[in-house]
């Protein structure tokens, strides 16, 4: 190893603290840097120049953020990087999502396959690892070059990667992920992380789509199984052992439908995207490939997604008395029936929470279906510069 670490630079120094600061917030502007150093415009102008002249930034135009108005997005300021990238990959019930991006966290490909991922883990294992090498080639990057992975599956994981039910996903059960995972890619086992799919939206939301600048957030992933993602004073919130969020599993009608948790009346028996799909092509009679898209226009099908998201604004009323989140966020496939399910939950968190908490902003998700796999890339990417400049 050099005697001066060129990712740390000289220790001590006004410049040191200006890029650490830089290192942890990603890209950002000189006011927002002058901001978080406590230094003014001009006492950050030499320090700045002095970092790009030595390598360790550069500033460069901003892609436009969503809480950004109209107007030019002006210039940021971004730490060089050092070589390598990360894979994320998104395990969904039926697909399967795989990108390579930089140690930002920013795309250079992506790809997504339909494949049986609850009843035949092997044969996703091994698509990803193929999908994976065809992106490395692709982006013309070498296997070596892989510094961090996060997977995403749609069930609960422990700290350890594990899945914790038998049933939900039942092909993953007892599987150790990430050593399956980091032998498919000869990577190191402990380069690797399992994440639960609905944390990883929220991590995706946060960073580029809907929640942008929000510091407590309740992402919310209602597709063929319920989750949530806790982002709670701008970290994720896992719990003692990883397993938050699960809120699919709230009981809504004691003697109701059968879930595959072995318990009845679950939430995501009452407001799964099969039976609302199944209730909209019964009152539309509605031949669209998606018949959620008819949600918009249909009066009858409007009020089925009105229906469904009453019922889950339900349960996250209570979730919003005890978290006070500034806003919720509704993805997964459901949220494709667009206005209809945010006016639901927002009237029942108007009805059922707190009055003063009843003003917790609802919006639908911005990301669409590439949620979780911006969300693992982001994380990977965090992870691995955490790894690298923490060094020293
Ligand atoms: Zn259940």
């Amino acid at each position: 190893m050099p005697a001066v670490d060129p990712w740390i630079g000289p220790r001590g120094s006004a410049a040191q603290r200006l890029l650490q600061i830089l290192r942890a917030h990603g890209p950002i502007t000189r006011p927002e840097a002058a901001r978080l150093t406590g230094m003014s415009l001009g006492g950050i102008r030499p320090l700045v120049a002095a970092l790009i002249e030595d390598g360790q930034l550069v500033e460069q135009p901003a892609n436009r953020r969503p809480d950004q108005g109209r107007g030019r997005p002006g210039n940021v300021l971004v730490p060089t990087l050092p070589d390598g990238v990360v894979v994320g990959l998104d395990f969904g019930h039926a697909h399967l999502s795989v990108a390579v991006a930089d140690l930002l966290g920013e795309h250079l490909v992506h790809e997504r396959c339909e494949v049986d991922v609850d009843r035949r883990s092997d044969d996703a294992l091994d698509t990803a690892a193929e999908l994976v090498r065809s992106l490395l080639r692709r982006s013309r990057r070498r296997a070596s070059s892989v510094r961090r992975v996060v997977a995403g599956v749609p069930g609960p994981v422990d700290r350890a990667g594990r899945m914790r039910s038998s049933t939900i996903v039942p092909s993953w059960w007892q599987l150790s992920i990430a050593d399956e995972i980091a032998a498919r890619l000869r990577v190191d086992p402990a380069a690797v992380d399992i994440e639960n799919d609905a944390h990883l939206g929220a991590i995706g939301e946060h960073r580029v789509g809907a929640a942008v600048g929000c510091s407590d957030l309740v992402y919310v992933k209602a597709s063929h199984g319920l989750g949530t993602g806790l982002i709670l004073a701008g970290q994720l919130y896992r719990g003692a052992n990883g397993l938050t969020g699960e809120i699919g599993h709230a009981v809504v009608e004691a003697e109701g439908t059968l879930c595959r948790c072995g318990s009845r009346g679950c939430l995501e028996t009452v407001v799964s995207i099969e039976r609302v799909r199944q209730q909209i092509r019964f009152v539309s009679g509605s031949v669209e490939v998606d018949p959620l898209l008819a949600a918009e226009e249909h009066p009858a099908a409007r009020r089925i997604v009105l229906e469904a998201g009453r019922t889950l604004g339900r349960a996250l009323a209570d979730v919003c008395n005890l978290l006070n989140p500034e806003r919720i966020v509704l993805g997964g496939e459901l949220a494709g029936a667009g206005q209809a399910l945010v006016d639901g939950v927002a009237e029942s968190i108007r009805r059922y929470a707190q009055p003063a908490i009843g003003e917790t902003v609802v919006v639908l998700a911005s990301l669409g279906e590439r949620a979780q796999v911006v969300g693992a890339t982001a994380l990977a990417a965090a992870r691995a510069r955490e790894a690298l400049w923490s060094v020293g």
